[in-house]
């Protein structure tokens, strides 16, 4: 293990993968991808009816259904791609822009 990994929990440039490519499934709680975004949605509560629209409709799973719990992005995981916004019928998500 390299000292970067160490310190940090994260590969060194050295152990990426050619393309950034993931070669093995199950492997996404191991990536913050949502590093990647520029923007995040955010949900405005009065707005959302818990559809659960957008969750069905999120290709990187990043809006859990929880049990008794309100929808909420992981942003962890999200990709800012704004599907969720799009799909949503009430226009309870809005995107904003990372600092
Ligand atoms: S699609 Fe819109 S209304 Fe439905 S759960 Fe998601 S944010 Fe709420
Ligand atoms: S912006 Fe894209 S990745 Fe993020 S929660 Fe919405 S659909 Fe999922």
């Amino acid at each position: 293990m390299s000292d970067i990994k160490k310190l940090s929990g994260k590969p060194a440039w050295h152990e990426l993968t050619t393309g950034m490519t993931i070669n093995k499934g199950g492997t996404s709680k191991l990536f913050n991808t949502g590093e990647w975004s520029s923007e995040k949605p955010t949900v405005i509560e009065e707005e959302c009816r818990q559809c659960l629209l957008c969750s069905q409709a999120c290709p990187d799973s990043a809006i859990p259904v929880t049990k008794n719990e309100r929808v909420k992005v992981d942003t962890n995981h999200c990709k800012g791609c704004g599907i969720c916004v799009k799909i949503c019928p009430f226009g309870a998500i809005k995107m904003k822009g990372v600092k």
